[in-house]
């Protein structure tokens, strides 16, 4: 488990000022939300983070550390995207194995890390198919699958569900909020649907232009929100 702090982040792509001055403190096994109409920085956001980019100005930290200029591997995070990118010639237990693997990990501890993973998300009996034979829920778990293995110390979701039908998006949320239950990581998932936001959220963070409109419960950004920006977005009646 590990917090998560930024300070005074931004990132410029070449004259654009993408994210301006973001300072956020993401507690030790807390879903937070980023949420926000497309474009106003929500993936860089989650990418800066994971150290997929990097920061123009400011700081990351992780438990404390600094990890600004970290490569991603050093940070102990896990990120699962919204296109599963999983391995096709693969069957679902090397495709979850993979990482551990290429760590050098032993075959018994691999085994029982896999194991453990597939019955948390009920993958079980899928371990020996290929990833064209499952359903699209089945996929994305097996790509959850892959995060949880590597245990790290907190996940990163980039809208993990907007490529499911309706009735799979739901289970795949429950799933989501049972892995956080179980696992108690911290977890940092972006998304622009209001629904995932308000039933996973610890605290929902609303972006807007690279920055901050307000941070804050569902209930409370529900109840009092702070401008009509988030007032509009969340849907509350200010
Ligand atoms: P969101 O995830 O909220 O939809 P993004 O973080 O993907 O938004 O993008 C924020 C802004 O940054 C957009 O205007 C996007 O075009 C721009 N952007 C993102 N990545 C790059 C990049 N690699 N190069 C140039 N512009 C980028
Ligand atoms: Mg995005």
């Amino acid at each position: 488990m590990a917090s998560i702090q930024l300070r005074q982040v931004k990132k410029t792509f070449g004259p654009v000022n993408v994210i301006q001055g973001i300072d956020l403190h993401i507690n030790d096994g807390e879903f937070v939300v980023f949420v926000g109409p497309s474009g106003c920085g929500k993936s860089t956001l989650l990418r800066l983070i994971a150290g997929l980019e990097q920061v123009s100005a400011g700081y990351i930290l992780i438990d404390g550390n600094d990890v600004t200029h970290a490569p991603p591997y050093d940070r102990g995070l896990s990120m699962v995207f919204q296109s599963y990118a999983l391995y096709p010639h693969m069957s679902v237990y090397d495709n979850i194995a993979f990482s551990l693997r290429t760590q050098g990990m032993d075959k018994g501890s691999i085994a029982r890390r896999v194991d453990e993973a597939a019955r948390m998300l009920q993958l079980g009996d899928y371990l020996d198919r290929k990833p064209k034979a499952l359903s699209g829920g089945q996929r994305q778990r097996v790509a959850i699958g892959r995060a949880v293995v590597r245990n790290p110390s907190a996940f990163l979701f980039d809208e993990p569900l907007s490529n499911l039908d309706a009735a799979l998006r739901a289970d795949t949320r429950l799933e989501i909020a049972r892995l956080h239950k179980q696992l108690g990581s911290t977890m940092v998932y972006v998304t622009h649907d209001q629904t995932e936001a308000m039933t996973l959220a610890d605290r929902i963070v609303v972006l807007q232009g690279g920055r901050i409109m307000q941070a804050n419960t569902p209930y409370d950004l529900y109840e009092r929100p702070d401008n009509t920006f988030v007032a509009e977005f969340i849907g509350s009646p200010k």
